[in-house]
């Protein structure tokens, strides 16, 4: 399990590797609250006085956070930077405003300017992705692919999806996860001499299984998906077709990935990842499900929506739409081949060979069958570089200390790193993982991280 992306926080944060020159427990100074352009009494305030006077240890933690983020390069795939207007949104007053049922039907009184911010967010995302019906009211990915399931689903059908080792998420059927418990699953795979997704097998599978629904979309895949492939596979079987964007959402947004909507029943996404809007989820379809999603959603798997992330979701939309989106998304992928090249240069060997996406994971058996994936992970914590261990196809490790890492570029582009930057990054991964038991490799490395984190500040 430690390759799903909702494992792998708690795992990752060794702080020993606190550099000299830290600034850890103070606030940073480079948060100037003059520049943030809003009214002196706003509630919201990036100085966070009020809170520092209520609770000074969650201000404290909050602190430390933005100081870690600020020092520490985040490669954990799933992971960006939003921006200052997507936190300010998500830090607002609609926190206080319950807005069960949707724009222009709501079962409280008061919601109009919910109902503003949810219709932007809507139109938004259609604008973005293309789709006939968005419901942007998830909380998050994992709420909705289950309200998709639940749209379609009864207790017992058969889900047919990407096993977890293979790059899959906890949410298509984990036995961990309610999706594995309530329904049928069997899994497909990735070829295990090629790492591209198996899409032969897959139709085999689909053939002898007989699945209600194909899950495609996934956590660790760095190449580009083949929707149609997939869609043929559920065409043949008659089961509806599931493509969870959640990684790629802003990718696809931007066109520099296929997309599925329009191919695939529903589209699923979180927003946090590379559409860089905060955290939650959305789900795409068709006018024909539309009333099941919606229903699906509230009442049936949610309450009242989170406004205030539902109005982070519709300021993110609103940044992806800008024409410099679609730089930083080819520029996403760009930095990943770079980041590919170099570690492959280095003689670390990729799954699949490289990347289409915004992704690598690096299989360290070859080149360094004593160091699992667990153990690099921890190195390069202790040196400011912040990704995970993960699962390879045909894993031999345990899940828990598998023999991979997994590494993003949306964090690092979103802070303006280049090519150049990112064959830096690439070296000094490498380093750490050849020399992981290094106290002075781990030191020195640490130390140039904290250096190019102040050379591409994030909350300038
Ligand atoms: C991240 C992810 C999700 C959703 O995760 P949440 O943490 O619930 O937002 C769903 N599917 C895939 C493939 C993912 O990578």
């Amino acid at each position: 399990m430690k390759s799903a992306d909702s494992m792998i926080g708690p795992m990752t944060g060794s702080m020993n590797g606190r550099m000299a020159g830290s600034m850890s427990g103070t606030y940073p100074s480079r948060v100037r609250t003059d520049r943030l352009n809003v009214p002196s009494n706003a509630t919201m305030r990036m100085d966070q006085e009020n809170l520092r006077a209520v609770d000074p240890a969650v201000a404290d933690a909050l602190a430390g956070e933005r100081t870690r983020q600020e020092e520490t390069l985040a490669m954990i795939a799933s992971e960006n930077h939003v921006s200052e207007a997507v936190l300010e949104a998500q830090g607002s007053v609609l926190t206080n405003k319950y807005a069960e049922g949707y724009p222009g039907a709501r079962y409280y009184a008061g919601c109009e300017y919910a109902d503003e911010v949810e219709e932007l967010a809507i139109d938004r995302a259609k604008e973005l992705w293309g789709a006939e019906h968005v419901n942007v009211q998830p909380h998050s990915g994992t709420q909705a692919n289950q309200a998709v399931y639940y749209s379609v689903l009864e207790p017992g059908d058969r889900i047919l999806s990407l096993d977890l080792n293979h790059g899959g998420h906890l949410s298509h059927g984990h036995p961990a996860n309610f999706t594995g418990q309530i329904y049928d699953v069997e899994q497909y795979e990735v070829d295990p001499e090629t790492g591209y997704i198996d899409y032969e097998g897959l139709r085999e599978t689909a053939e002898s299984f007989d699945p209600d629904i194909i899950v495609s979309g996934y956590s660790a895949y760095p190449r580009t998906v083949d929707w149609e492939a997939i869609q043929a596979a559920a065409d043949a079987v008659d089961a509806y077709h599931l493509a969870d964007i959640a990684h790629i959402t802003g990718l696809v947004a931007a066109g520099v990935h296929p997309s599925p909507v329009g191919v695939a029943d529903f589209v699923t996404g979180s927003t946090h990842k590379t559409i860089r809007a905060g955290r939650g989820g959305i789900v795409m379809c068709d006018e024909e499900f539309a009333d099941d999603v919606d229903k699906s959603v509230f009442p049936g798997g949610q309450g009242g929506p989170l406004m205030h992330n539902v109005a982070g979701k519709a300021v993110g939309f609103k940044e992806a739409l800008e024409p410099e989106f679609e730089e930083y998304a080819q520029t996403v992928v760009d930095n990943a081949e770079t980041l590919a090249e170099t570690l492959q240069g280095h003689g670390l060997s990729l799954v699949s060979g490289g990347t289409d996406n915004h992704l690598v994971l690096v299989d360290l058996r070859e080149s360094h069958p004593d160091l699992s994936g667990g153990d690099a992970e921890d190195a390069l914590a202790a040196a400011n570089v912040v990704l995970n261990g993960n699962t390879v196809p045909d894993e031999t490790r345990s899940p828990f200390d598998p023999s991979g890492i997994r590494a993003g570029t949306a964090g690092l582009t979103t802070r303006g790193f280049d090519a150049e930057a990112m064959r830096e990054v690439g070296d000094l991964i490498h380093r750490v993982i050849d020399d992981a038991e290094s106290e002075d490799v781990i030191y020195e490395v640490g130390e140039r991280v904290v250096e190019l984190c102040r050379e591409y500040p994030l909350y300038e």
